[in-house]
């Protein structure tokens, strides 16, 4: 691996639009990948589209038309009629949740909320790989195993680091950019759980400290870059 290694988490606050997602590209090519730098990224929903989700659990259809339009929208700046596919796909997913949402199944309200990381990774992907950056996505599900706490779940390290190491470090060892969902993982019985708000940083310092990385860039839309919580990583 590079000796310069970090993970970067972008923040729901940057993303707001498909324009944003190629801000974000090109700040993570300029500041990181031209200077030399291997980047694990983790990526948050777009703006607001987590409170969105918590309304489709609730059962309205205004919010589920608007998290669509607004993340098919995207697609469509971003990408070609390919990328407008695949996120029509996870349109008729997320439908297919909100028809179960009803039902007050715990399981379901985290399987509706995961929709917002998992469509914006692929977004950010396309974004990235659309300017020269060789990337690819990861899935958190695959990788993040928690406890099944939903809502709230907690990072099962011993669980998770083998996979995390396995599929990650030869990535960066390539220069290849791996993109994956903060906020969710999946408990051993295999459903998707999520980390409690704001959990998409939680991720990216556990994958990190996995990885033995020391640098952790949270990016979000407040003035200046923040590093991690010193709670999950030494020198960050
Ligand atoms: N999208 C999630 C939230 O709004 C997680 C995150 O952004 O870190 O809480
Ligand atoms: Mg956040």
């Amino acid at each position: 691996m590079n000796s310069r290694s970090a993970v970067i988490k972008v923040g729901g606050s940057l993303l707001e639009d498909g324009k944003s997602y190629f801000e974000v590209a090109e700040r993570i090519r300029d500041t990181f990948i031209d200077r030399g730098y291997n980047v694990v990224i983790v990526v948050s929903a777009m703006k607001g589209i987590t409170d969105d989700l918590l309304k489709v659990y609730e059962g309205s259809l205004q919010h589920l038309r608007n998290v669509v339009e607004r993340y098919i929208d995207a697609a469509k700046y971003i990408g070609n009629s390919k990328l407008e596919k695949r996120i029509k796909e996870y349109a008729v997913k997320l439908e297919s949740a909100y028809k179960l949402a009803f039902t007050g199944n715990i399981t379901i309200k985290d399987l509706i909320l995961s929709f917002g990381e998992r469509i914006s990774k692929v977004l950010l992907t396309e974004a990235l790989s659309a300017i020269g950056v060789k990337a690819v996505e990861l899935e958190a599900v695959e990788l993040i195993i928690t406890d099944d706490v939903h809502e709230n779940a907690s990072i099962i390290l011993r669980e998770t680091r083998n996979r995390v190491i396995n599929i990650i470090k030869p990535l960066l060892r390539d220069n290849i950019a791996p993109v994956i969902e903060g906020f969710i993982g999946s408990s051993k019985h295999g459903e998707i759980t999520t980390l409690g708000r704001g959990g998409s940083d939680y991720t990216a310092t556990a994958i990190a400290s996995l990885l033995g990385v020391n640098e952790v860039y949270l990016i979000s839309n407040v003035p200046g870059v923040m590093t991690a919580d010193p709670r999950y990583v030494h020198k960050a």
